[in-house]
């Protein structure tokens, strides 16, 4: 499952979390703000063992977050 890297800039802290749904709401953590950004640059994570990184060439063609995760 995919663990996006989200920003909230009223704390001003980053945080992961795992995103079951793409349209499901993300709060802050800490301040439970919904206003949160979600930081795409330098994603990445481990998936079976394998690195899996945003904007490589390795997602297919289809797949819109730079891996896989969300669309197999
Ligand atoms: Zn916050």
């Amino acid at each position: 499952m995919p663990i996006y890297e989200y920003h909230c800039p009223k704390c001003d802290q980053d945080f992961e979390t795992l995103v079951f749904n793409s349209s499901e709401k993300i709060e802050c953590p800490s301040c439970g703000s919904p206003k949160v950004t979600r930081l795409m640059s330098g994603f990445a994570h481990k998936s079976d063992g394998k690195m899996v990184t945003s904007g490589g060439g390795d997602a297919c063609a289809s797949c819109a977050s730079g891996n896989c995760s969300t669309c197999h």
